[in-house]
């Protein structure tokens, strides 16, 4: 469960077509990350997949199924936002349970899951605190919880280590990686940062101008960067 696939998927704003007709596909468990510059359609792409916007062509295909109709909550998808999204006045143990309890799920299943994903994240010790008195990782990983507890067939993340200082992204990258091992769920990863491409990938998608440059592993563009645009938002492989 968790194979996307995008066919002819196209977006315009206005009269601005940010996505021209677009085919791709992400496969089950894969580490995709879509790269490139800003302005070049990451989010819109991601959130076209989420269901946050509504394509202006083509069909979005989860598992098979065609869900170019389907509200965000019928996706079985979960999207963890840069700017975490948390609510302020609510613990992090509530923050974690929201979508769940919007779900009507049974109570004991909800702390079972919180539980769980609290001692994945290392969390267990900041159920009770509310999001102000966290750090940015932490916050980040209540964010990263709060997706988890869905049990989604897939995780959308748009750029969610961008608010974080230095050090702190190199940490939550390897949690993030570590987490996806764990998992083996599909993870589809937006950043314009090459390292985190390079580092994180199993393949990686570089886009310009809301058309595909390239796909392939972090290896195969190392190697044979179809341009220079490609070879310019490659690093080094991991
Ligand atoms: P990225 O995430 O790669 O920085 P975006 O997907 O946010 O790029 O934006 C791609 C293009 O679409 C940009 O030119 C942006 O201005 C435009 N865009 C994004 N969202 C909207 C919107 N809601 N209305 C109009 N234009 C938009
Ligand atoms: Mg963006």
């Amino acid at each position: 469960m968790g194979q996307i696939k995008l066919e002819n998927v196209t977006k315009t704003f206005g009269t601005v077509e940010v996505i021209p007709p677009l085919n791709l596909t992400i496969e089950d468990g894969e580490f995709t990350v879509f790269v490139g510059p800003s302005g070049c359609g990451k989010s819109t792409l991601l959130r076209l997949i989420a269901g946050l916007e509504d394509v202006s062509g083509g069909d979005i295909l989860i598992d098979g199924q065609d869900s170019t109709e389907l509200p965000p909550s019928k996706r079985g998808l979960a999207m963890v936002f840069q700017s975490y999204a948390l609510y302020p006045h609510m613990s992090v143990r509530k923050n974690i349970a929201f979508p769940m309890k919007m779900a009507g799920m049974d109570k004991a299943e909800q702390d079972r899951r919180i539980e769980s994903a609290a001692k994945a994240l290392n969390l267990t010790d900041y159920l009770d605190r509310r999001p102000g008195q966290l750090s940015g990782g932490q916050r980040q990983r209540v964010a990263i919880g709060r997706a988890i507890v869905r049990e989604p067939s897939a995780f959308l993340f748009d750029e969610p280590l961008s608010n974080l200082d230095a050090a702190l992204r190199v940490g939550m990258r390897l949690e993030i990686s570590e987490l996806h091992k764990r998992l083996a769920t599909t993870m589809v990863y937006v950043t314009h940062d090459q390292v985190e491409a390079m580092t994180m990938a199993d393949k990686i998608v570089v886009l310009r101008a809301g058309y595909i440059e390239q796909v392939g592993s972090p290896m195969e563009l190392y190697r044979a960067p179809r341009n220079i645009f490609v070879a310019g938002f490659i690093g080094s492989p991991k």
